[in-house]
């Protein structure tokens, strides 16, 4: 190999390592292939790891890091990002559900939009589980509430996080108590027909 191609590699290499995993969404928010609507203020796009049959991630253009950088301002943001749930739901036959991580671990604010049956392999973990089951989701509903009566969103206590997060699991569509994860995917299968 040549000095200037092994030069070029450790460079690529280099702007790699640079890219840190939690913006992640940055890149996919350009990727025709991982774009589903697109709007002036906004952008839907795919979630790379669904936790169900249908994931999506509603994202702003402007650069607004997480809910808790959200003020009244935004609020017609938070109207656009309802509309495009809207659309989306009119177009699928499954139901869908809206809101927000309450310790999001990725840069941009961003909303999920998540289909109820929580069937996929993307789905490994209790914490996988337990963030799209317990009050970790923020519905969209209650963000904008809580924004219009204060102006800002408060934050979950870290023990709060942390005992959302070790919730012993339930099936988010009947009372069975799975022992495992093995058992909850096998046991949520039967309500997917
Ligand atoms: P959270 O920050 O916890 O609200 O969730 C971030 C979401 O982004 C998760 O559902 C991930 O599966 C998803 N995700 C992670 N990396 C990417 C990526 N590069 N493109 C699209 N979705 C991603
Ligand atoms: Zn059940």
């Amino acid at each position: 190999m040549s000095k200037r191609s092994s030069t070029v590699m450790a460079a690529n290499l280099n702007t790699k390592k640079a890219k840190h995993w939690s913006l992640g969404l940055l890149e996919s928010m350009k990727d025709p292939e991982s774009i589903v609507k697109e709007t002036k203020q906004a952008v839907v796009i795919k979630d790379k790891y669904p936790k169900a049959k249908i994931h999506y991630l509603v994202l702003p253009h402007a650069d607004i890091s997480s809910i808790y950088k959200l003020d009244k301002s935004h609020i017609n943001l938070l109207i656009e990002f309802d509309n495009l749930f809207k659309e989306i739901q009119s177009d699928v036959e499954l139901p869908l559900k809206a809101g927000f991580h309450a310790v999001p671990s990725m840069q941009r604010l961003h909303m999920h939009i998540i289909s109820t049956d929580m069937v996929s392999p993307c789905l490994k973990t209790k914490i996988h589980y337990n963030s799209f089951t317990t009050q970790f989701f923020r519905p969209y509903a209650d963000i904008l509430e809580e924004l219009k009566e204060n102006g800002c969103i408060k934050k979950m206590s870290p023990e709060l996080h942390k005992s959302l997060m070790s919730t012993e699991l339930q099936c988010n569509q009947c009372t069975y108590k799975p022992k495992n994860m093995p058992q909850l995917k096998e046991h949520l299968l039967t309500h997917f027909k």
